[in-house]
């Protein structure tokens, strides 16, 4: 297990000589004294990613991939220490990392890997006389912070993209999740990323974060959280006017219309909002429900969530672990009084479980509240396995209903009516949407948000727009230059 800071190839201790205790969420026993970077580890990362640059973004893009494809193979290796390592730090019920975090970090680099040498310029027609070419270069240094509800999967997420596009990187894991982004620097170095490509620092959001967002000498930041600190990233990125991708909060919206196939619709809900504890930015946390049906699938769903295995995250049986901090588990739990004192009512879960085996670690139940639209907590990302319902009886109402937060990341609907699904799809107020499914998301999809949820996207052919900067070349290849000052 690595614990140090990973900078120009090598694990090094913070210069301060500051670690931090990175946690189990399942015990709250400690796992490892990590490494914390301060502002002079950053300075040291950044001219290490500086002077790998010019090597890195001159070597063929098909080199570059062939790395990325290495390291993909080298994590479908290691899959299963890679999946205990990320249970272990993150709470996540085993089953999830083995067979859906680990092999879609392998995809993510895989995808990247083939795309490194798929970033065409173009040719645009200008007048006669000229050629004009455009073609896509690397920004420099890249600086990206990351949280801590898919730390592996969003290691690949940053990563990939900006090294395919021939970036240098310094990223900052959240530091109660350090542990995945550093096991995957340590991969980079066995398979041969040159030194100084890659730095992870793990360090904290007001200290490295901070300084990552104000660097003078890094020239964009991607950053993944909440909104509050997307909003410090773009001021602290004024400095030297950086590029700024933000991945921000989200209050998903989940429309289920009278005509839709509960069956699917009871599944699909219960991935969308209870995977991952609900700590996901995609997380289907709003059900707005057809009062025709209402009752039909309350009943379903809150049988299926009263049925859901919590446990110990490396037990392979466990379908829902832990939260990933006392603090946060404190802090969903205290939205259940908000909803009560707003006259919400809670129809399942809405407390910590029973079992004594479970009394030390961070876990809340499957949580459903029948709340207003209005109320704070249809209103507020509570990011756990909560979700709020709401019913409708027009499709007009319903869409007011999911347009009506700050948000507009995902959203999802069920219905047998193809035309209403298009049409709704087209009136959603969101970077994505699902039609009879929910939480989809694959490389080559571009994933992102809009309004208070950030912008740029993630993924896809969008995201190497996001990583590289376009130029413009003008050249003179038969023009008769209009003489402006005739001699
Ligand atoms: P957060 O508090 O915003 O933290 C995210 C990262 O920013 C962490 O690494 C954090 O460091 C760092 N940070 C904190 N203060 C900073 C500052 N002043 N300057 C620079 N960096 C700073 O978010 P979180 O609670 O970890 O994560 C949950 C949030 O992320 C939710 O809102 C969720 O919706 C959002 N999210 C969005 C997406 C998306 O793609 N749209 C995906 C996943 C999650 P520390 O670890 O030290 O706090
Ligand atoms: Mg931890």
């Amino acid at each position: 297990m690595q614990t140090q800071l990973f900078i120009d190839g090598r694990f090094v201790p913070a210069l301060s000589g500051a670690t931090l205790a990175t946690l189990n969420p399942h015990d709250n026993s400690e796992i490892a004294q990590v490494s914390m970077a301060g502002r002079e580890d950053v300075d040291r990362a950044v001219a290490a990613a500086k002077k790998a640059f010019p090597a890195w973004s001159a070597m063929a893009a098909a080199d570059r991939g062939r790395l990325l494809l290495k390291l993909a193979d080298a994590i479908e290796a290691n899959a299963d220490a890679l999946a205990r390592l990320e249970s272990l730090d993150t709470g996540h019920p085993i089953r999830d990392t083995r067979n859906l975090d680990v092999p879609r970090t392998a995809a993510t680099f895989r995808y990247f890997g083939g795309m490194a040498d798929k970033v065409e310029g173009s040719v645009i027609p200008v007048e006669a006389g000229f050629l004009n070419y455009l073609t896509r270069e690397p920004v420099g240094v890249v600086g990206q912070v990351v949280p801590w509800n898919f730390p592996l999967m969003f290691t690949s997420w940053k990563m990939a993209p900006a090294l395919a596009a021939g970036n240098c990187v310094v990223m900052k894991p959240a530091e109660l999740t350090p542990l995945s982004s550093l096991a995957i620097a340590a991969l980079m170095a066995e398979v041969g990323f040159p030194a100084g490509v890659v730095n992870v620092l793990p360090g904290l959001g007001h200290v490295a974060g901070q300084y990552i967002a104000e660097h003078p000498e890094i020239s964009k930041v991607a950053f993944t959280g909440s909104t509050a600190v997307g909003r410090k990233i773009v001021q602290a990125s004024s400095g030297n006017l950086k590029k700024v991708q933000l991945e921000l909060g989200g209050k998903g919206a989940n429309i289920v219309y009278g005509d839709a196939n509960l069956d699917a619709v009871v599944q699909g809900s219960a991935f969308g909002i209870f995977h991952n504890q609900g700590q996901a930015c995609i997380a289907a946390s709003r059900l707005i429900v057809h009062e025709s049906i209402a009752d039909d699938l309350l009943e379903r769903f809150t049988s299926l969530a009263r049925s859901i295995r919590i446990g110990d995250p490396l037990d392979p049986s466990t379908e829902m672990g832990p939260l990933t901090s006392q603090m946060h588990r404190d802090r969903v739990l205290s939205y259940v009084d908000v909803a009560r004192e707003q006259g919400g009512r809670v129809l399942a879960g809405g407390k910590a479980p029973d079992a004594a085996a479970l009394a030390k670690g961070c876990y809340v139940e499957p949580t459903i509240v029948q709340a207003k639209p209005t109320d704070r907590v249809a209103q507020e990302e509570v990011f756990g396995p909560f979700v709020t319902v709401s019913t409708f009886r027009t499709d007009e109402e319903a869409l007011a209903i999911a347009n009506g937060t700050e948000y507009g990341l995902g959203a999802g609907l069920w219905t047998r009516d193809l035309q209403r699904a298009h049409l709704v799809a087209r009136q959603l107020r969101s970077g994505m949407v699902w039609i009879n499914c929910y939480k989809r998301v694959s490389p080559a999809s571009p994933f992102g948000g809009v309004g208070a949820s950030g912008y740029g996207r993630e993924m896809g052919f969008e995201v190497m727009r996001e990583y590289t900067q376009p130029k413009s070349v003008w050249v003179n290849v038969d023009a008769n230059i209009p003489p402006y000052y005739p001699r």
